[in-house]
Order: C-alpha cells, then structure tokens, then sequence
C-alpha cells in the first residue's frame, strides 16, 4: 500500500491535469478549476477565490490543495456499484469511517446512496428474520421485526438528515444542505447494526419468556411502563454508533467542495 503522503501526491498530480485540461477547455462549464469561485478550505471554511493551489488557508493554514475535490474520488461504492464494493464501503465506514467521509464524493446524483442504504436495510432485514426464525421465533414476529426493519431504518435514518440540514443551515458557513446530509446518514447506515441486534435479542429473550425472569421482584412491579423506559434507554445507547457517524461525517463534508 501506498503511504498517505503518496496517495496524496498522485492525487494532487490527478487534479494538476485537470487544471490543465480546465485552462486548455477555456470558457467551457467543466473545466473543474480549483480553486474558483466558491472553493472553501476544508478545515476552516474560509474562502479559497483568488488564492493559487501552492498557498496555505490564510485562516487556518492547511494547504489550499489539501482542499481540492480531487481528494474526494467517493467511496467505492460511489466509484462502482458491486458486492465488492458495497463490502469495501461497508468495511470502511465501520474499520475508518473519518477517512471514508473524507473520500466521500459530493454533489451529483444521490441514487447510488439510497441504493446502498436501501440494500443495507434489506440485508438487514433478512438477517433479523433468519436470526429470530433460526431461534424459533415465530414466523409472524419474525414478519413483523422485518417490516419494521426495513421501514423504520429509512425513516430514522431521514430523520436525521433532516435535522441535521436544518442544524447546518444555521452554523455559520457550513454547506451541507439536505442533499448532502442525506449521503452522509446513507453511509451510515452500518451504524444500525447494534440497534437492530439489540431488537432482536431482546425479542427472543421476551419469546422465551427470560424477561420477567430476569426482573428482581425486590425492585418492585415489572410493569409497561418499566419495559418502555428500558427499551427507550438501551435504544438510545444503541442509535448511539449511528449519531457519532453521522456527525463524523458532517464534520468532513461541511465545507466540501464539488468537483
Ligand atoms: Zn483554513
């Protein structure tokens, strides 16, 4: 492998032909100059117009092109839709998501993001029918888990990028708007995980009836009330790998630049 002053090299050589072919297309819309109008410092946000790609940030120091789209080739599934890179990106964001959201291309198209969420979701799905069936749930608990598998993720999983677009909006400088938000929380979906095995261990444990007694009588009644404060409690540490992903990821795009 590479050291990760090389990969930048080859990278930042990729982006000095592309301001090359910019200035040979001159006038063109795609030329992808960096850094133009609306170019911002990855680190700081401040402004890069008017500053060449050999200067430092004037606020923050970072080097102009440390900022450059061309740091942003996209996760491998952004790159090419497949099992191998649907395993790569999955991969990546539980092994290095910080590295994998500073990869993460934005702008254009968000239809292979949904994509990978969508199958992410069914994937899981299906592993929580398969786990509860395998345990001897019964086939319509199982049914129930897996509908609410696969529509309760998408639904949280918007939820979050809506909160968080509506939080950008109103952070100085921050440009993430829905769109972007809504790629970020995609990939993080792996952040469900936990949740979705909690759910279902707790349903086998409930199916064989080890809840109540597991319950200590000396804490007083075991009532609706407790199993709702326990399930919101253990949910919420749950969602917690899916939060801390999601703002891993904002912090790394909030000031990207598209290509
Ligand atoms: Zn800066």
């Amino acid at each position: 492998m590479c050291s990760e002053a090389g990969w930048s090299e080859v990278k930042i050589e990729a982006m000095a032909q592309r301001q090359t072919t910019g200035d040979v297309q001159a006038g063109g819309g795609l030329s992808g100059r960096f850094p133009g109008a609306g170019s911002l410092c990855e680190n700081c946000g401040y402004s890069l117009e008017g500053l060449s790609g050999d200067q430092d940030c004037p606020e923050c120091g970072l080097a102009v092109r440390d900022s450059s789209p061309a740091l942003r080739p996209g996760l491998a599934w952004q790159r090419g839709m497949g099992l191998g890179s649907w395993l790569k990106t999955s991969a990546r964001m539980v092994a290095g998501p910080g590295a994998g959201y500073r990869q993460l291309r934005v702008g254009g198209s968000n239809f292979r993001d949904r994509l990978y969420l969508a199958s992410f979701v069914v994937g899981l799905g299906l592993a929580v029918w398969l786990g509860l069936r395998s345990y001897g749930v019964g086939l319509r608990q199982a049914r129930l888990w897996f509908v609410i598998v696969i529509t309760g993720v998408p639904v949280a999983t918007y939820t979050e990028a809506l909160g968080v677009a509506f939080f950008s909006r109103r952070a100085r400088g921050w440009r993430v708007p829905f769109e972007l938000a809504e790629r970020v929380a995609c990939y993080a979906a792996v952040g469900w995980v936990p949740a979705i095995l909690l759910m279902t261990v707790a349903q086998v444990l409930v199916d064989r009836g080890y809840v109540l007694d597991w319950w200590n009588p000396a804490w007083g009644r075991y009532t609706l009330l407790t199993d709702v404060i326990l399930s919101s409690v253990l949910f919420g540490v749950s969602i917690l790998w899916f939060e801390m992903l999601v703002w891993l990821g904002i912090r790394k795009v909030r000031f990207a630049n598209v290509p």
